[in-house]
């Protein structure tokens, strides 16, 4: 148990995390689904202190922030990075772009791994209404026999920022540059301006996207599909896709199968 309350506000949210995960401890050690943010890096502290078993996994999805990548690599060689078997640039290629009403990308390169098992997660009931209504422990509704454990659920940004700094984690530089979330690069929930934020930070990826829109449209016009006579380049789709034009446009069901 942490001992030393020092910066830390509420000894007791660390004490009632680390109790948690000792008493839930599955056999064959709990499943970490590691993104690299504060929230991830806190977990991953709770569970070295709390002395269970545990591998950690990071699900690498091609549109990370090369900094967070780096991050890990520098500071947690012994997290599993876990690759996926198509890029998110081909999966656009065949599958389209992912918009806020259609995620299928979270599905494919974020939730994979950890069936059967105890997955650890980061999630906080602060980070969205939607989160709001998450809860300690879960049983998941898509994956048989696993359950998700969420030991810092009612922690407060600032709980975790007075962890890292008590336990002096080193964490992202990105925090440092302003950023407050760090997930995917041209993440569909992050809104408009976030994303053409990212467009001017990242200008190799918002090409890469321009060159998987451009392979699209390719596919689009080889199957007839009404996209490919809604767009006529890759430039333009992406255009339309960053400005969330989609959202307002009534015929939605340019949206590809
Ligand atoms: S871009 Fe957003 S919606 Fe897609 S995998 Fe990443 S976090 Fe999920």
């Amino acid at each position: 148990m942490l001992k030393e309350a020092g910066l830390f506000g509420s000894i007791d949210k660390v004490n009632e995390a680390i109790q948690f995960l000792i008493d839930l401890e599955p056999p064959e050690g709990y499943w970490i689904a590691f993104s690299g943010g504060k929230d991830s890096i806190t977990i991953y502290e709770l569970v070295k202190i709390a002395g269970v078993k545990f591998e950690a996994h990071y699900n690498f999805t091609t549109i990370d922030p090369p900094e967070l990548v780096k991050f890990i690599k520098d500071n947690y060689s012994e997290v599993q990075i876990d690759k996926p078997k198509e890029s998110f640039f081909k999966l656009v290629e065949r599958k389209g772009y992912p918009t806020r009403q259609c995620r299928w990308c979270c599905d494919v390169l974020k939730e994979q791994g950890g069936s059967g098992r105890k997955i650890v997660t980061g999630i906080r009931k602060q980070e969205s209404v939607k989160r709001s209504k998450r809860r300690m422990v879960e049983f998941c509704y898509k994956k048989k026999n696993t359950i998700y454990i969420n030991p810092i659920i009612d922690w407060l940004d600032s709980d975790v920022w007075d962890f890292i700094k008590i336990q002096k984690l080193k964490y992202c530089c990105l925090y440092d540059q302003g950023w407050t979330r760090i997930g995917c690069l041209f993440c569909p929930m992050a809104g408009r301006e976030r994303r053409l934020y990212e467009a001017t930070l990242y200008p190799k990826y918002a090409k890469a996207f321009v060159l998987a829109f451009d392979k699209r449209l390719r596919i689009a016009k080889d199957r007839e599909l009404r996209s490919a006579k809604r767009f006529s380049s890759g430039t333009e789709m992406f255009d339309y896709w960053i400005n969330e034009r989609h959202s307002e446009d009534p015929d939605q069901t340019v949206m590809f199968e």
